[in-house]
């Protein structure tokens, strides 16, 4: 999980999420059916274009990319169903894969809400420790987040070995090389497989930060920035 942050919806969409909002809580109060179609008001694809740009097409929680094999759910950061200001609000709504989502169901804790990398930063109650994820001593929201949506399950354990085996491969070309511009490109792609974009970007720069700290005469004040 990394921090996220919100695109502008048109007033256009925002408006008409407001009229359906308005719509709902009319026919509750009056007691009448809720038309699937008002009930899922929500789902439309100028909102998900606009989710799916803010996480990079990653899911909010775990990082996984799925658009190529499935369309993504929307997913309601607080359950929609206890409220319709969270059913219609876009602050409420993010990208999430369907294991995740599955996962999460309809769990919610006012006291300790999972985290929501939109409003928390994951930095603060997640370490990564090789392709695992741990949350912070003390922290439990981190914990009951990891636990609840099991981010360490072992098909995503299996992917982010792999990512950080490969940026090890880009480390290895780069401390073997002498050539300067060589080196610069080297480290520009190591930059980027470290950017929001690429999936499990958490754990890559946790351990692209740590190879860097640790060899300080090999990386000569070279910072790894994130695009
Ligand atoms: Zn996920």
């Amino acid at each position: 999980m990394i921090k996220l942050s919100r695109n502008r919806l048109s007033d256009d969409v925002v408006k008409k999420l407001e009229q359906s909002r308005e719509k709902y809580i009319e026919l509750a109060a009056r007691k009448l059916p809720i038309p699937d179609a008002l009930a899922t008001a929500y789902n439309r694809v100028e909102i998900k274009e606009c989710l799916i740009n803010e996480s990079a097409g990653k899911c909010m929680y775990c990082e996984g990319k799925m658009l190529h094999v499935d369309y993504g759910d929307i997913e309601h950061i607080v359950p929609k169903n206890l409220g319709p200001e969270f059913r219609y609000s876009y602050e409420n709504l993010g990208l999430s894969c369907r294991v995740c989502n599955g996962r999460k169901g309809g769990f919610h804790d006012a006291t300790s809400p999972l985290l929501n990398p939109y409003c928390d930063d994951p930095d603060e109650h997640f370490l990564a420790a090789g392709p695992m994820i741990v949350h912070k001593l003390g922290s439990d929201r981190g914990k009951i987040t990891k636990v609840k949506l099991e981010l360490n399950r072992k098909d995503l354990l299996e992917k982010r070995a792999e990512r950080i085996e490969n940026i090890q491969s880009l480390f290895e070309q780069f401390s073997k090389s002498k050539e300067r511009a060589i080196r610069k490109v080297l480290f520009e792609q190591i930059c980027l497989e470290c950017g929001s974009g690429k999936e499990y970007a958490f754990v890559v720069r946790a351990y692209a930060q740590a190879i860097v700290s640790d060899n300080p005469a090999v990386f000569n004040e070279m910072k790894i920035e994130y695009y």
